[in-house]
């Protein structure tokens, strides 16, 4: 009962990016995430007295560009504050953010159905802040802590509550991780927490304009996670409402083996984090020239570059759509397209094909990036140019797409070497057609009593017969004849 004839939810989400600068964003310790504990720390990450901290202006750079890809106002001046408060993990006492005058402001983002239909996301605001480090509770020896990530730049992407259901929200997270993969901001991956997301959600009854109370819930670190955590919390509430009692102002953990969100902390313990101006830095002024260099700078993003293949190569909106989902993907087909010596509607198509399917299952089943997928795209492109001339068989393409990964050799050393020539030789095919057809009498007798589909029997009997070389088109064409003027 998610949501329905009677309450309607209303969802706003605060998303932390982690960005993939080389130094943090005060000092100039790696990012490096996965190092030795406490590897990557100095005397301003640990926040020792007398330190002081200098802005990395990739920092800057990057929250500009998602600015812009939000369609946010670029703030000319924006200010850093501190956040206050204790924990193990934050030996400084306090994280530097935005509070009052973050850097971007008033931006959207636009979700897309799967019917095509679009809706705009409001984005509030987007700061720079940096992360806390790790505390690791669940050893027998004790609580340890980890401060490799204090200080690691992150945005805060806030959205306005114009969030309808928990599939808008699990779309506009993935449209936020795309825009961020895309830029080259953020890894976008959600396991390894770079991309963190925290829901505030509330339900009213349809029809009413005011919003009801909220809660918050964390601690979400897949997509999956997120839809089925705003699932639970919004029929939680509604049953609450139903029952004539009072949603209470509170933040939530999801618990991913429970399928529960457990209250972590109410308002009235919640957090005064006396934010102030931080000192230690001056302001961020951001000036048209740097604007506009940021712009420039943009890539085409996914939703154009669906488009520019639907319109240039002539692909379904299906497979552009799957295609441009991940960019390395994307720039993965696009060396395939490049270096096609035949550039048709036809090859495209099999670029298409075999990057989405034949690619994509590779790097499935091997856990790996595109970006680590062994075969560079201009063998892909060969093998695809040597199926369009006929010299391999789609079928045998199979096997030597499997010995490039096994081998990197190129196509054609491989059908060489294999000798993996397919067979167009009419009166070769014609000679095994006559031995099929004369050693399966009673299939002849089928498919001359109407039963169509023996066909296919005999197409890959003559195939096996003839090791996958034959030339199918040409197998067709001669079984055709043959059967039809028995
Ligand atoms: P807080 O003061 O608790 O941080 P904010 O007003 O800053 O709340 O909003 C934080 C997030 O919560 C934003 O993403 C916003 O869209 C969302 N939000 C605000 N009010 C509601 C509400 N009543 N129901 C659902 N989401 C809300
Ligand atoms: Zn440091
Ligand atoms: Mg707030």
């Amino acid at each position: 009962m998610q949501s329905n004839e009677y309450y309607e939810p209303i969802i706003g989400l605060e998303v932390h990016c982690q960005l993939l600068t080389e130094s943090k964003a005060f000092c100039s310790c790696s990012t490096k995430f996965g190092g030795e504990p406490n590897s990557n720390v100095c005397p301003i990450c640990l926040g020792m007295p007398g330190v002081l901290p200098v802005l990395n202006k990739e920092v800057v750079e990057f929250t500009i560009k998602m600015g812009l890809a939000t369609h946010c106002e670029i703030s000319p001046k924006s200010i850093f504050a501190r956040k206050n408060y204790f924990y193990p993990d934050l030996p400084k006492g306090y994280q530097i953010s935005q509070y009052e005058e973050p850097i971007c402001s008033n931006g959207f983002v636009e979700i897309e159905f799967e019917d095509g239909k679009k809706k705009k996301i409001g984005i509030t605001r987007i700061h720079m802040e940096e992360d806390a480090g790790k505390s690791i509770h669940d050893l027998d020896i004790d609580t340890l802590v980890d401060v490799n990530r204090c200080g690691v730049p992150l945005i805060e992407i806030v959205s306005e509550p114009d969030i309808r259901s928990p599939h808008e929200a699990y779309l506009y997270l993935y449209k936020i991780r795309q825009i961020v993969t895309y830029l080259g901001i953020c890894d976008g991956n959600m396991e390894e927490g770079s991309l963190r997301c925290d829901a505030n959600v509330s339900v009213r009854k349809r029809g009413e304009s005011k919003f009801g109370t909220k809660t918050e819930v964390k601690n979400m670190n897949s997509f999956r996670f997120v839809e089925k955590a705003l699932e639970y919390e919004i029929e939680r509430q509604i049953a609450l409402l139903g029952d004539g009692q009072k949603v209470v102002q509170e933040t939530l953990l999801w618990d991913a083996n429970q399928d529960i969100a457990v209250p972590m902390r109410s308002k009235e313990e919640a957090h005064d984090y006396r934010y102030f101006p931080e000192p230690d830095l001056v302001a961020v002024a951001v000036n048209q020239d740097w604007i506009n260099n940021a712009k420039a700078s943009l890539p085409e993003f996914p939703s154009e570059r669906r488009d520019r293949y639907i319109r240039e190569y002539k692909l379904p909106k299906y497979d552009a759509d799957v295609l441009t989902t991940e960019k390395a993907l994307a720039d993965y087909f696009e060396g395939v397209v490049s270096s096609l010596n035949k550039k048709n509607e036809e090859t495209y198509k099999l670029a298409s094909n075999w990057t989405m399917t034949d690619v994509l299952r590779v790097v499935k089943d091997r856990h790996i990036e595109i970006s680590d997928f062994p075969v560079p795209p201009r063998n892909l492109s060969e093998m695809i140019s040597l199926i369009v001339d006929g010299t391999i068989s789609g079928k045998i393409a199979k096997d030597v797409f499997e010995e490039m990964l096994a081998t990197n050799d190129s196509p054609k050393a491989i059908v060489e070497k294999k000798s993996l020539v397919q067979v167009s030789d009419e009166g070769a095919i014609e000679k095994v057609v006559d031995e099929i057809l004369s050693k399966n009498k009673e299939q002849v007798e089928k498919y001359r009593s109407g039963k169509n589909q023996v066909f296919g029997f005999f197409v890959g009997e003559t195939m096996k017969a003839m090791k996958g070389k034959a030339n199918p088109r040409i197998v067709n064409e001669i079984l055709r004849r043959k059967l039809d003027s028995i």
